[in-house]
């Protein structure tokens, strides 16, 4: 069951429960190439980004803000590191959160300005604790990097925001290691209940980044920890949300589009299965509506499967049976089972699923 965290509200999207667990990326244009940041984002929206995150690396990203604002519908997260009054100045042109690793801004006294100019605009600032940028007093004290140095490093910012009466805050505890990233997400959540972004940092290349994002992300999604994440990827941003998505629907803590069951095939299998499937995925992604779609490779498991789903074929002797919520409702040659399951995909969802 999902723990219970505070909320937070970034311009229009909740973070906490009982909300819907966000999805976040971040642009890689440079935030003052406008057009092409407007035009990224966009496209994040249209796969179900749910918040972005921007790098402000100096004035001129930090004002490109207010322009990028009036072109895209999802609110904007600043990404703040060394300088604290970039974290000022992006707050004057609209910025939605900002995200600060203080372990990098420097003094406190720096914060503190932070913290008080986001509680008079009421911005919420995301703690981000990176195992690379603990203190090295708690390094020393907890002997190294570990999930206990990283907790005490959270805890000592947190406790800096609340005795400025600051309480709008998102907390982050990443590292690129997931069993660190596991207990130190564990260990906060005993200490405090606000609202938790959750991923595993510089997971890495599309492959080994998305499988180890999804055990990380997973396991802590599966012990309740989680109210907004971030798929970290060495890829294009948009493999980042595709990723999000499909952690969050493997675990139903989210709905929608097409989930396509298909099995690994065998020796029994006697059509090109594998070509069905990344095909028929391909060309249903960007339906809505949420259907499951089974895609089987003999007549062993597959009606059975095709069953249970909304729509399924279950192929043999080169053609392919099509099921219908558990009905047959025709038979296909081998060369046209990919058009005939996308039609009657389309028209399913069409109908409301
Ligand atoms: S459904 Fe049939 S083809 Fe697919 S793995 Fe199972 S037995 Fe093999």
């Amino acid at each position: 069951m999902r723990r219970h965290t505070k909320v937070v509200s970034v311009g229009s999207v909740m973070i906490g429960s009982p909300h819907p667990i966000s999805i976040q990326s971040m642009t890689t244009a440079q935030t003052k190439d406008i057009k092409n940041t407007i035009e990224q984002i966009q496209r994040l929206e249209k796969v179900g980004c749910d918040l972005v995150r921007l790098a402000i690396r100096d004035e001129e990203d930090a004002r490109a803000v207010e322009r990028i604002k009036k072109s895209v519908s999802i609110p904007l997260i600043g990404d703040i590191h060394y300088d604290y009054r970039l974290a000022l100045k992006v707050m004057d042109y609209g910025i939605d959160k900002i995200r600060i690793n203080p372990g990098n801004i420097g003094s406190f006294d720096r914060t503190e300005k932070i913290i008080k100019k986001a509680a008079d605009r009421q911005i919420p600032i995301r703690i981000g604790v990176n195992s690379g940028s603990i203190n090295k007093e708690i390094l020393r004290k907890y002997r190294g990097v570990n999930a206990r140095a990283m907790v005490a490093s959270a805890l000592e910012y947190i406790d800096f925001f609340e005795r400025h009466g600051f309480k709008d805050i998102v907390v982050s505890m990443k590292a690129s290691s997931v069993p660190l990233t596991i207990e130190s997400y564990r260990l906060i959540c005993e200490k405090v209940d606000y609202p938790m972004h959750i991923g595993i940092t510089e997971a890495g290349t599309f492959f080994k980044g998305s499988i180890w994002s999804a055990v990380g992300i997973g396991a802590l999604l599966s012990m309740g920890i989680g109210d907004t994440l971030r798929v970290s990827l060495t890829d294009d941003p948009l493999n980042e949300v595709k990723v999000a998505k499909e952690i969050l629907k493997s675990l139903e803590l989210r709905d929608g589009g097409v989930t396509i069951v298909s099995c690994p095939t065998c020796g029994r299998c006697t059509v090109n299965l594998i070509e069905i499937a990344n095909e028929v995925e391909k060309r249903v992604k960007d339906i809505k509506a949420p259907l499951k779609v089974a895609i089987m490779g003999c007549s062993v498991n597959g009606p059975g499967e095709a069953k249970e789903a909304d729509i399924g074929i279950a192929s043999g002797n080169k053609m392919g049976v099509l099921f219908k919520k558990g009905t047959i409702i025709k038979k296909v040659p081998e060369d046209k089972i990919i058009d005939e399951l996308v039609k009657e995909i389309q028209s399913m969802a069409g109908n409301g699923g």
